[in-house]
């Protein structure tokens, strides 16, 4: 399998991560990437942005060096009923928005707690993506997570970067992926890279999703156009929404 969109990546602007938009793009380039997600960390996260970083984001065109740049965002699940750590107003405008829990904003609560705090955060109508959900300091039901995914046609991210920053990720990634092949839900992979050089850079994960023998298609990584395809179907959900949420 061949994986030829990275859905997480970071910039300087995360504080804690190292290269530029320019530097990611150029880099992923040469790492054989087609496209990058664009997902700095949400203001919840000491050193992070600001919201205004992320109302900026048009100014990002849409290709850098040949690479599709899809702007998005790492928001934080701050608590276990889903609020995130930035509004409606500017998540709305995002093409690629990845939730999460980081134990330095919240603590980990029971597998019960964790379950619904990532199910709601799966719900929330501009979050496209649960990212590391495997890692077990946040231990989760993984199969009612799958289930929610696929209930609101959503993503399970597996992120390359767990395997070396959370450890005692692999067996729960694994299985995160034998469900979404057993309930027919995609799958999006993302390094986690902060630096350059670690764009597209996915053995683990290959690894995995070989190990679990998921079909392609369940894949969105795979393929610009399947990733391309899913964005423009969110981007109308999420207009949908927001209309809904205006009373228009
Ligand atoms: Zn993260
Ligand atoms: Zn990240």
């Amino acid at each position: 399998m061949k994986l030829v969109a990275d859905t997480h990546t970071h910039t300087i602007s995360s504080g804690h991560a190292y290269s530029t938009i320019t530097e990611n793009a150029v880099q992923a380039r040469i790492n054989g990437m087609e496209a990058i997600a664009m997902t700095d960390h949400g203001p919840a996260l000491r050193g992070a942005s600001t919201e205004v970083h992320f109302m900026n984001l048009g100014v990002i065109p849409e290709y850098i060096d040949g690479i599709r740049i899809f702007r998005g965002a790492e928001t934080d699940i701050m608590d276990f009923s889903g609020t995130l750590d930035m509004p409606d107003k500017i998540l709305s405008r995002l093409e690629f928005v990845i939730a999460s829990f980081h134990d330095i904003v919240i603590t980990p609560g029971s597998v019960e707690e964790n379950t619904e705090g990532m199910i709601n955060a799966l719900k929330h109508p501009y979050v496209d993506a649960v990212a590391h959900p495997g890692n077990p300091v946040f231990q989760v039901d993984i199969d009612m997570v799958v289930r929610a995914a696929g209930e609101y046609g959503k993503l399970i991210e597996i992120n390359n970067g767990s395997f070396r920053v959370r450890k005692g990720s692999l067996q729960n990634c694994l299985e995160f992926v034998r469900k979404c092949k057993k309930y027919g839900v995609t799958v999006t992979c993302g390094t986690d890279a902060h630096i350059c050089y670690d764009i597209g850079k996915f053995g683990k994960v290959l690894e995995i999703l070989g190990e679990a023998q998921i079909p392609e298609e369940l894949v969105l990584s795979t393929s610009l156009k399947r990733t391309e395809d899913f964005v423009s179907r969110r981007k109308a959900a999420k207009k949908a929404a927001a209309s809904a949420a205006k009373g228009v």
